[in-house]
């Protein structure tokens, strides 16, 4: 579609920023749930930017806070205050669920992760991190280093010792068979069984549900059961909500809330959709962990005026049109809607979801065997008709992921399930 563009981004950019479509797509603005591209051809995006758009395209409240803070001023540093940044502090503090919060804000999920490892690291004076397989947390060294999915992990020599846990999948593998009960007791036993071997961990770091793993979910409690070990050995929490947090599970605001029974995580960071784009990142922890470091740790980016200012609005907005009860209804519909067409395409593994975060499991006919390449073509074929989705999984990425800005309304969620059915069974 725009060749000469395609040879100048593979002449200057890095072979490992993979690009999807065979015709890579140039996407040159949006609205709501649309996106339109160099050619003038229109999207219903069901992936929004990676679950990054979280409210709509271009939304003119998140356009007109971004303006107006951008003709006071863009930044000024954490040297000095800084009001739009202490007040989505407040905001976020106050959502979090945990007592006597303090916020630190970052430009990534990448860094806020890296912020979270370094705060449980010294605050525990471990550098052991448990981990989850099939886990993402982000491409920095450290971040990295605690990336279970072997998609991402097996070029880093990351200094962390990370040692991983059961409790990611079970679509397939020996997991596969155990109910919702059995499949925690299996976790919990293997968890206690790691800790019986290993010097005093810092972390568990885990994503409720886990985003580029391929929207996997597990039981609910399960990390309620995992925090009871770790809290009795003084282990932290870290709950990366980098793609489930802000209501877009649906039924919870953070997705950490499925395994809240007995209280909160210690640690919870966050970043894609509260900017809508902007780049906004952040941790979130009980005043004891954060205040832990004892020299400054600035971040000359993090908390700038204008993404500050975007990350007030957009959630202004998510929190008075009650995003969070949308996901829920129309995801279920989706959900539901998806489910029956799956009954009828044979490759269709599994649906899976909570909210607006659905992912389709897709193997070979009649097997247990991932199917990447029909993902790969089931995006070419939404693409051809009209259709954003993404794909994830484990590094054999046959899963397909579904996450629209969260006012996606029933009737989108209609169209893009009758595009999606056309495609798959195009496959
Ligand atoms: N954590 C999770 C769960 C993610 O899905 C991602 C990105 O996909 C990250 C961390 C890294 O975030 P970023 O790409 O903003 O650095």
């Amino acid at each position: 579609m725009t060749p000469d563009l395609f040879g100048r981004h593979r002449a200057v950019l890095p072979d490992w920023l993979a690009l999807y479509y065979e015709d890579p797509l140039e996407i040159t603005h949006g609205e709501g749930r649309h996106v339109w591209d160099a050619a003038g051809n229109k999207y219903l995006d069901f992936f929004g930017g990676i679950l990054t758009t979280m409210t709509a395209h271009a939304l003119p409240e998140v356009a007109k806070a971004v303006g107006e803070q951008a003709g006071r001023i863009l930044h000024s540093s954490t040297l000095y205050l800084n009001r739009p940044m202490v007040e989505l502090a407040e905001r976020v503090a106050c959502l979090s669920g945990i007592p006597d919060a303090r916020v630190f804000f970052t430009t990534s999920g990448t860094e806020a992760n890296d912020t979270a490892l370094l705060l449980a690291t010294a605050y525990r004076r471990s550098n052991t991190i448990l981990a989850m397989r099939n886990s993402y947390h982000g491409r920095s060294f450290s971040a990295v280093g605690v990336t279970g999915n072997r998609g991402w992990s097996p070029t880093s020599l990351s200094p962390l010792q990370t040692l991983y846990v059961h409790g990611g999948v079970r679509t397939r593998g020996p997991y596969a068979h155990l109910d919702d009960r059995e499949f925690t007791d299996a976790c919990v036993d293997d968890l206690k069984d790691l800790l019986g071997h290993t010097r005093a961990p810092a972390a568990l770091i885990a994503e409720p549900v886990q985003g580029v793993g391929g929207f996997t979910s597990p039981p609910d409690g399960l990390y309620a059961a995992f925090r009871e070990v770790l809290h009795e050995r003084g282990i932290l929490w870290i709950a990366d909500e980098v793609q489930t947090g802000w209501g877009r599970t649906g039924e919870h605001f953070w997705g950490w809330q499925a395994h809240g029974q007995n209280g909160p995580p210690d640690i919870v960071t966050f970043a894609k959709g509260i900017g809508n784009g902007m780049s906004v990142g952040g941790v979130v922890a009980r005043a004891e962990i954060m205040n832990c470091l004892d020299a400054n740790s600035i971040s000359t980016f993090g908390g700038t005026q204008v993404t500050m200012a975007a990350g007030l609005a957009n959630l202004a907005y998510l929190l008075e049109h009650d995003l969070q009860g949308n996901a829920r209804r129309v995801g279920g519909l989706l959900l539901e809607r998806l489910r029956s067409v799956a009954a009828r395409v044979p490759h269709v593994r599994e649906v899976r979801g909570r909210g607006l975060m659905i992912g389709v499991e897709l193997t070979r006919p009649g097997t247990d065997e991932a199917a990447p390449e029909a993902a790969s073509a089931v995006l070419e074929e939404a693409r051809a008709g009209g259709l954003l989705i993404g794909k994830g999984g484990g590094h054999d990425t046959s899963a397909l992921r579904i996450a629209p800005p969260m006012s996606l309304t029933v009737a989108e969620a209609e169209e893009g399930a009758a595009i999606l059915e056309r495609a798959l069974r195009s496959v």
